[in-house]
């Protein structure tokens, strides 16, 4: 009988092929070194490369203390969803989401374990710096943290991503929210817990190039935002009442300019841009209500986060040297049921 997982890493995925073996190389030897028993929960996000192929490759050395479970979803569902996945595949005690580019250093699980047993339930991976990043990420990153910090419920802790140490506690704790849209930082930290940081030099990419380009990150952005806050929503009630107010002293301005000059017939300009600006100011507004109007939709559905099409795990067996990994699954459920 093989010890229960302590560890649970969760490793999403998505066109990572150049990514799989230098990560793999890296992290091994670091879980070795643990000495706990650990789990590796690869979620395959619909890649269209040899990402899945090589990955039921990959020969673990067998041993009591390492478990490898892939899990294969039905195509590609966004990093959010696979983590979520990843959440609810998890059986260890501690959880810990990590991304393949070796952007995460592996080597910063130890020190991560080490406070966990300390007592803390999250023990977050920060950046120092975002120097690796190009100028106008950086700068976009910084726009979009203040903003976040200013309207949000619970501020995000700056320059921290995915990357942390999450109590089983924290695990539960998240998965009790069943919302369809799911910025996980944001989830991450509106659970609460007592909660410590460490700190890292972030790298560049191992090998492939990032999945989050400008449109995908302007897409994030506002899913962090609106899952979050109803203060885009709530400000123009304020920004109304205020242009109500100017209108009723300016209109009380003119009647009062015309009782005494007279008509005065220019004013072509002003009226046009008045118009239009208001025009302009009333279409974001509208803008804002569809983008929750459209969330809100969007979550009256009630759709799976994620599909699974198939489980595949190492089987190691001790005696066994080759990995058997073609057990399928044909309900959701965690990789516990089927060990
Ligand atoms: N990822 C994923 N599904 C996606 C996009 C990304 O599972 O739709 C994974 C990706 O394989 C990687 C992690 O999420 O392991 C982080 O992606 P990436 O490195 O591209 O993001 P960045 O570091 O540039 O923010
Ligand atoms: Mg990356």
């Amino acid at each position: 009988m093989r010890p229960s997982p302590i560890i649970s890493l969760i490793c999403p995925l998505y066109n990572e092929e150049d990514s799989l073996i230098p990560f793999f190389s890296r992290l091994i030897p670091v879980l070795r070194q643990l000495g706990e028993p650990c789990e590796i929960i690869c979620i395959d996000d619909g890649s269209q490369d040899q990402t899945l192929n090589q990955l039921l490759q990959i020969q673990i050395q067998q041993e009591e203390m390492l478990t490898l479970v892939v899990h294969e979803l039905t195509r590609n569902f966004g990093k959010e969803a696979a983590l979520t996945a990843g959440l609810d595949m998890a059986r260890g005690e501690a959880v810990i989401p990590i991304d393949v580019d070796l952007q995460d250093p592996p080597e910063l699980i130890a020190e991560m374990v080490t406070l966990w047993r300390r007592g803390y339930d999250v023990v977050l991976a920060r950046r120092e710096d975002r120097s690796s990043d190009s100028w106008l990420k950086r700068n976009t990153a910084q726009w979009f943290y203040w903003m976040y910090n200013k309207i949000a419920d619970i501020p995000l802790p700056e320059n921290a991503g995915d990357f942390r140490l999450m109590d089983r506690r924290v695990v539960e704790a998240i998965k009790l929210m069943p919302e369809r849209q799911r910025f996980m930082k944001g989830l991450f930290v509106w659970v609460g817990f007592r909660s410590t940081s460490i700190y890292y030099v972030r790298g560049t990419r191992s090998a492939g190039s990032s999945k989050f380009n400008g449109w995908r990150l302007w897409n994030f952005a506002l899913e962090g935002i609106t899952s979050h806050s109803t203060a885009p929503l709530r400000i123009w009630s304020y920004f109304g009442a205020s242009i109500a107010a100017l209108s009723f002293i300016y209109g009380n301005f003119i009647i009062l300019r015309t009782l005494i000059y007279g008509v005065d017939l220019p004013g072509y300009a002003s009226l046009l841009t008045v118009i239009l600006f208001l025009g302009g100011i009333q279409l974001i507004g509208l803008g804002v209500l569809g983008e929750y109007l459209g969330r809100t939709y969007m979550e009256t559905k009630q759709r799976p986060v994620y599909l699974l099409r198939k489980t595949y795990y190492h089987s190691l067996n001790q005696s066994d040297n080759k990995s058997d990994m073609s057990h399928e699954l044909g309900q959701h459920g965690p990789a516990s049921e089927r060990n």
